[in-house]
């Protein structure tokens, strides 16, 4: 038996004690607290790494103080435009969604599409169609688009000086397991980045970018700029480095980090491997960010220094 163990971030960025106000922080750790109840739940009951990432993430979306389901940022033209995607690292299943815009849950129809469909990646109404056909639950865009994410948007299309928030508090989700079976498995979920333009998608809905999971090396979570986590295609990279180099994964994670760091971008990953192993890594101030494990270890932080 391997020890499970489940690493959840709630997205990287220019996170400090002054950009960051105590109350949100406060608020963040009670959510990724709770994120890790979800999935610590499943795997301290023999469930699967697959059914861990799904339910940490679950808990992630329904939480305003992130980036994903309800409390998105909103798109350049005031849209909810959600993306997100899970795998399973025993067979390499996998599945995505991108622009969807009415159901609650994106990682679960990301799984939906995986199990139920010969596709990968779903886009847009389809998505949401499919969501309905399949009995997800659905939610207008009150629910998403809270009050806070107008207000940032606003912020932003007054400035002139960019394509996507300066600031950079990313605050995307997602998580990686490894569970008493040594499957791992990856899910990721995001409202992308405030701003964004036409239908935009980053690199969370993509397998082998924002996320990524292979029995054989390990699951990827990404969070940050992601077009540079595209065009170094960060979690199959990672994955690739384990696999066929024997490196571990805190050094994998490194490597391809300073790579997407030489291109100009910026964010951070989580890392679960079927031993039982996980690590976290970023190049940003901070990232929203906790573990938790077979032996009761549990930390949860948000700034680098912690
Ligand atoms: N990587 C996400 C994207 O580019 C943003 C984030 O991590 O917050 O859509």
């Amino acid at each position: 038996m391997t020890q499970w163990t489940l690493m959840i971030h709630g997205g990287a960025g220019i996170l400090r004690p002054d950009t960051l106000p105590a109350d949100q922080a406060e608020g963040a750790r009670a959510g990724l607290n709770a994120a890790l109840d979800a999935g610590a739940g499943v795997l301290a009951n023999g469930g699967s790494a697959l059914d861990a990432v799904e339910a940490a993430v679950r808990v992630l979306e329904d939480d305003p103080h992130f980036n994903a389901g309800r409390g998105a940022v909103l798109s350049f033209d005031g849209c909810v435009c959600l993306d997100a995607a899970i795998m399973d690292g025993s067979g390499r299943q996998a599945g995505g969604v991108t622009g969807v815009s009415a159901t609650k849950n994106p990682v679960s129809l990301a799984r939906r599409v995986m199990t139920a469909t010969p596709h990968v990646l779903l886009s847009g109404t389809g998505a949401d169609q499919f969501a309905r056909e399949q009995g997800l639950e659905q939610a207008d865009e009150s629910w998403f688009a809270t009050p806070e994410r107008r207000r940032q948007l606003e912020e932003l299309r007054a400035r002139v000086d960019g394509w996507f928030d300066a600031e950079m508090k990313y605050g995307t989700v997602g998580a990686v397991a490894c569970d008493a079976q040594g499957h791992v498995a990856a899910a990721t979920s995001t409202g992308g980045v405030t701003g964004k333009r036409w239908g935009r998608i980053g690199d969370t809905p993509l397998v082998g970018a924002g996320t990524y999971a292979d029995d054989r090396a390990c699951a990827v979570s990404a969070t940050g700029s992601g077009e540079y986590f595209i065009r170094a295609g960060v979690g199959h990279e990672i994955a690739a480095r384990v696999r066929l180099t024997g490196e571990d994964i805190a050094t994998a994670a490194a490597a391809v980090l300073a790579d997407v760091q030489a291109l100009g971008g910026t964010g951070g990953v989580i890392v679960a491997a079927p031993d039982g192993t996980a690590h976290w890594a970023f190049t940003t101030p901070g990232m929203f960010r906790g573990q938790t494990d077979a032996s009761g270890h549990r930390a949860v932080a948000i700034f680098g220094d912690e």
